[in-house]
């Protein structure tokens, strides 16, 4: 631990205002990647450093920007260290006027500000900054900067981590309290259901009909019966569960015969992720044998699911632990180890084998309108992100 992290309070500050006035929903991060790019450009980061992958083809013909990763090659000896935020913010962010009021970044207008995770990538164009104008000795650095975080992790999931350089491990900024690590985090299945009945009128023949509806209403009515709906808790295991859409429907006097229905199952267990998706899917079976109409035909299902992203625990003895744990103490922070039930880009660096701890930058009730950024908490962020660059 033998260098020092200085950066430009007044900078870092102006670097977050204009990159959270920039809109960039999932799979339109092109403008805020930009942004990005000119500010890094501007201080003196080679264009050579730059690039962006192909990550949008992978995902979506939509999508109209890659990953932007930058690297700078190191001016001491050391192993490559990766450094990630990113780029896209929720659909309630959309239009956000950011604003300082007393020690807070807030939002003029009544939308989300998008503090998750512009925090993050203005923290690191603050490190490169300082790096670069300040000439500090670094081992080599890598810089992601990822699209579609909020819809499944899938600009991280998709990074081939060769164009990374192989890191040795890697900080994801992208949470609120800066000495707070994220060591551990949840996984989760996402699974959706079509549910096919047969229609029939429903005032003069419904006995005639199968009612989709009513196999779904059946089933996640026995899910929460069993105790797998909302909270799970059981005695080989914790989790949690959500319906979160259900489409269907065309006419009140017609026995509906067609609903469509998607939800998530998540836990730190992933036998237990699957345990509760298979729970769903039986429900889902049962109640579509069961619902007849007067010939005993019955309804009938497809379901599906997709692992979203793999649970993770670091090591609290990991190399990775022990040198976040060390620099932290070090600038005179209170270091702590902490599980989170959400999905970060964590998640999928660490499934790729790239240990991965989070850390925050000040942002605060992500995904509402109450959304803010703790101003004290993002200068913090950033010089303990600098220190564990330069160290
Ligand atoms: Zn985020």
């Amino acid at each position: 631990m033998s260098h020092t992290f200085t950066f430009n309070n007044d900078q870092a500050y102006q670097h977050l205002l204009d990159l959270i006035a920039v809109p960039g929903l999932s799979g339109c991060e092109d403008r805020v990647a930009n942004v990005v790019m000119e500010k890094l450009i501007s201080c003196g980061c080679r264009p050579e450093w730059i690039f962006f992958d192909d990550a949008h083809h992978k995902i979506s013909s939509e999508f109209n920007v890659g990953n932007l990763i930058v690297k700078l090659p190191g001016n001491v000896a050391g192993a490559r260290k990766l450094f990630v935020s990113h780029l896209d913010t929720v659909p309630i962010c959309k239009g956000a006027v950011p604003i300082r009021e007393k020690g807070r970044v807030i939002n003029q207008v009544g939308t989300g500000l998008g503090g998750d995770d512009r925090t993050g990538v203005a923290c690191l164009v603050t490190l490169i900054e300082s790096i670069l104008t300040n000439k500090l000795p670094h081992p080599p650095l890598t810089f992601l900067f990822t699209i579609a975080e909020e819809i499944g992790l899938l600009g991280a999931r998709t990074v081939d981590i060769g164009d990374l350089g192989h890191p040795e491990f890697a900080f994801n900024i992208d949470s609120g309290v800066p000495e707070h690590f994220i060591t551990s985090a949840i996984g989760a299945d996402r699974w959706e259901v079509e549910i096919h009945g047969k229609s029939a009128h429903a005032g003069v023949h419904p006995e005639d009909g199968v009612s989709a509806l009513l196999i779904a209403a059946i089933a996640i009515t026995d899910v929460e019966k069993q105790g797998y709906f909302g909270k799970v808790t059981k005695k080989h295991g914790r989790g949690s569960s959500n319906v979160g859409i259900i489409n269907g429907g065309d006419a009140t006097n017609q026995v509906n015969d067609y609903i469509y229905v998607k939800g998530e199952s998540r836990s730190a267990n992933p036998l237990f992720i699957d345990e509760i998706t298979m729970t769903y899917k039986n429900a889902f079976n049962v109640a579509a044998g069961g619902v007849k109409n007067n010939r005993g035909t019955h309804g009938s299902i497809t379901f599906s699911s997709w692992r979203d992203y793999d649970p993770f625990k670091i090591n609290k003895r990991s190399k990775l632990a022990l040198f976040s744990h060390d620099i932290a103490r070090h600038i005179g922070f209170k270091p702590k180890f902490i599980h989170v039930e959400g999905g970060l880009d964590a998640n999928a660096l660490n499934a790729k084998n790239i240990p991965t701890i989070t850390l925050g930058a000040g942002q605060h009730n992500a995904h509402t309108i109450n959304e803010y950024v703790d101003i004290n908490e993002y200068y913090k962020g950033c010089l303990l992100a600098g220190y564990l660059a330069v160290n």
